[in-house]
């Protein structure tokens, strides 16, 4: 599989965040997804509209997005881009504070937003054990630390809930959601804080190599009259 990380990167410069991540985030995520041969390709905000091409979205099976305090500052032209790539089939996973991110929001629809609080600790329940994205997995796992994100949580109805969180304040959040736009298939899964080593949890690591799996595309096509296709390949199949 082709995969393309997107890590804004913004965070990871800190001293205190190498503590946790001394490659950053997309390092730890490269890491975890680097199984069967696949070919990873990394960007983060600095470098994000000289790597992301159409040329090289094209070819990408699935892109994974983390960002937190910089979502603003991700290029229009590249979001439209990512969409279009989505509507085309490209899965995409958007990790955590991603539920804010340019290009989430876009292809959801809704404002994405919700309720946080620092420093919890988090049960996430298997509620769709069937689904690709749960196998594997125990009937529910325990993060000691994650931020709590809690409900109401903006989202359009999904496909499926494959991961609910349980925290210890006593919210509840629908942590691990499916949706299908166009060709492409969407993940939304909440765990992954900055401040914690989530990403190196060995059940979180099973669900992004099944997530990835699932999000591959089984069709890609070009969407006829899509008001987000480029003006050239309207028509087109
Ligand atoms: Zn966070």
């Amino acid at each position: 599989m082709n995969i393309l990380i997107y890590n804004e990167g913004v965070h990871d410069k800190e001293e205190w965040m190498k503590q946790i991540y001394p490659e950053g985030i997309h390092g730890a995520l490269k890491q975890a997804l680097d199984f069967d041969g696949n070919n990873i390709t990394v960007t983060t905000l600095e470098d994000v509209e000289k790597v992301v091409t159409e040329d090289l979205l094209d070819k990408t099976d699935v892109m994974l997005w983390w960002g937190h305090c910089a979502h603003g500052q991700v290029p229009d032209c590249v979001v439209d881009m990512v969409h279009r790539a989505v509507l085309k089939g490209m899965g995409f996973i958007a990790l955590h504070s991603a539920h804010l991110s340019k290009p989430f929001t876009r292809i959801l629809g809704t404002s994405c937003t919700l309720k946080w609080r620092d420093d919890d600790r988090e049960r996430l329940w298997v509620t769709a054990p069937s689904h690709p994205i749960a196998q594997g997995l125990p009937e529910h796992f325990e993060l000691p630390r994650e931020e709590m994100y809690g409900e109401y949580f903006d989202i359009p109805k999904p496909d499926d809930i494959v991961f609910m969180g349980w925290f210890a304040g006593g919210e509840l959040f629908r942590s691990g959601c499916t949706f299908t736009r166009g060709y492409g298939k969407i993940f939304y899964f909440q765990p992954g804080h900055e401040q914690f080593p989530t990403y190196y949890d060995k059940n979180i690591v099973r669900i992004l190599k099944n997530a990835v799996k699932w999000a591959a595309p089984m069709v890609r096509r070009e969407q006829i009259g899509c008001p987000n296709s480029k003006p050239a390949e309207a028509g087109k199949d």
